[in-house]
């Protein structure tokens, strides 16, 4: 077996997104998860909840609020703004969904449950988004944060350029 799977859970997954895999398997595997975690933890993962986090996994692609609005009114869901707003809020305080500043837009977690700084490789030209997980307590950053005497709680690590597939168009 190739590399058909990939780790949704588990420390060491590979960036998700740029590799071919199975993804069919990636989405309900991960949707999963999601509402085992949501059943053990007492949250509430609403059929609108569900519906956005599934357009979401469907991409590995960032998809502005927008965007998810226009999908929810084609599935029925109503066109009201807040419904998207709230669904996303929902998503991205438990973990289950990042926001990629750069772009102002949304994308699935690749390694949801786990405690994680992501780390975003974001595409130029197609939007495609993989998620590495970055330490920020080590290398350059984290010497020099040492030096200074500081504690690092938190880093947004965005990196622009160019996806293996628009590489090669290129
Ligand atoms: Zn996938
Ligand atoms: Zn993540
Ligand atoms: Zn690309």
């Amino acid at each position: 077996m190739t590399s058909d799977v990939h780790p949704v859970n588990g420390k060491d997954a590979a960036p998700v997104g740029f590799q071919e895999h199975d993804h069919q398997s990636c989405v309900a595997t991960a949707l999963t998860s999601a509402e085992v975690r949501c059943k053990a933890e007492g949250l509430r993962l609403t059929p609108v909840r569900r519906k956005v986090l599934e357009m979401l996994l469907q991409e590995h692609r960032a998809l502005g609020a927008y965007a998810i609005l226009d999908r929810l009114r084609d599935e029925g869901f109503g066109s009201q703004p807040p419904v998207a707003y709230r669904a996303l809020e929902f998503l991205v305080q438990n973990g289950f969904v990042h926001k990629i500043e750069r772009l102002n837009a949304f994308v699935a977690c690749s390694h949801p449950g786990a405690a994680h700084s992501p780390a975003f490789m974001i595409c130029r030209k197609c939007d495609a988004v993989a998620e590495a997980q970055s330490a920020p307590s080590k290398g350059v950053l984290g010497a020099a944060a040492r030096a200074a005497g500081f504690e690092i709680e938190r880093t947004v690590v965005e990196a622009e350029g160019l996806c293996p597939d628009c590489t090669e168009k290129a």
